[in-house]
């Protein structure tokens, strides 16, 4: 269901609770579904929650977390400036419908009198923004599985749009036999082509005309692959649409759906990252070799 048709007016306040013991245990009989954000929500947040609530259907529960996660942020500068619309949010999740908005402290999820022990994310939490930000997916799925376990949901939805992010989720569902549905929710972009992004109201004008690259080189490499070039002539048609407008990439690559890099047949996935103007963006896209889609 749309953010339109789930009209604001006609849904009752989220319920907010701050810790997983004033989050009521799932009702038996209705399903709950989950979607984990950092705030400052937006329509690729709202999409997120209207597949959540696809999941569980009308009388299933939503729950909405809101969580600056510091364990998953490399640059203090970069959690301090952080965007927060705590109020905002709130109506977002209403005009979709959520039952409960889970946001706890940080001394709620990181206690400091329990020993700190982390999820290791393995080779695949190294490669592409692994690389770029060390120690990132290792805060991704820490979080991640402890708000699993405390929300207890039959679904947790997230956005392709963090890419190897669902990609490590669903490898640490199946690793670890967690008793939880993985679902992906596709890209919200906005008019212009840019994949939305809390961090995007950082951008400076001239950053954001500079950022339209991104999608730019996204379409480009999905066209290249289409013509029947390699994958790495297509990551070299995306990083030439970048350097058009000065843009030096955190990287350009392409993965199998297994994350193996450069794929010589089948589906795969190019993935752009870049810093623009000070901001970390990412986007990506659906790419095929050999022939066919
Ligand atoms: P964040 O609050 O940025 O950590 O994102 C929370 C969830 O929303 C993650 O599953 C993201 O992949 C997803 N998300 C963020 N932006 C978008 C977008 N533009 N389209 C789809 N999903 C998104």
């Amino acid at each position: 269901m749309s953010e339109t048709t789930r009209d604001r007016s006609t849904h009752p306040t989220p319920r907010v609770v701050h810790s997983a013991a004033q989050l009521p245990d799932p009702t038996p009989g209705r399903e709950r579904a989950v979607v984990m954000t950092m705030g400052a929500l937006h329509r690729g947040h709202a999409e997120l929650m209207s597949v959540a609530r696809a999941a569980v259907g009308p009388d299933g529960e939503v729950v909405v977390t809101i969580f600056v996660n510091p364990l998953q942020f490399g640059s203090v500068a970069d959690l301090a400036t952080y965007p927060e619309t705590w109020e905002a949010d709130l109506a977002v999740c209403q005009a979709q419908g959520v039952d409960y908005v889970f946001a706890p402290a940080v001394t709620t999820m990181y206690p400091p009198e329990v020993p700190e022990i982390l999820v290791d994310p393995g080779p695949l939490g190294q490669v592409a923004e692994g690389e770029v930000r060390p120690g990132h997916f290792r805060g991704v799925l820490t979080v991640v599985l402890k708000l699993i376990n405390m929300v207890r949901p039959d679904y947790a939805v997230f956005g392709e749009k963090d890419y190897q992010q669902l990609v490590l989720i669903q490898a640490m569902t199946a690793a670890l036999n967690l008793p939880v549905v993985i679902v992906a929710a596709p890209i919200v972009r906005d008019h212009d082509g840019l994949a939305l992004s809390s961090r995007n109201v950082r951008l400076s004008p001239e950053a954001r005309a500079a950022a339209l690259a991104l999608p730019r080189s996204i379409a480009v490499a999905q066209r290249a692959a289409v013509a029947g070039q390699t994958a790495d002539a297509v990551c070299r048609s995306a990083n030439a649409e970048l350097a058009a407008v000065g843009i030096t990439p955190d990287y350009v690559s392409v993965y199998d759906p297994q994350f193996n890099p450069n794929p010589v047949a089948g589906p795969a996935r190019i993935l752009v990252a870049a810093y623009v103007g000070g901001v970390h963006l990412l986007d990506n896209g659906a790419v095929s070799f050999g022939g066919g889609l």
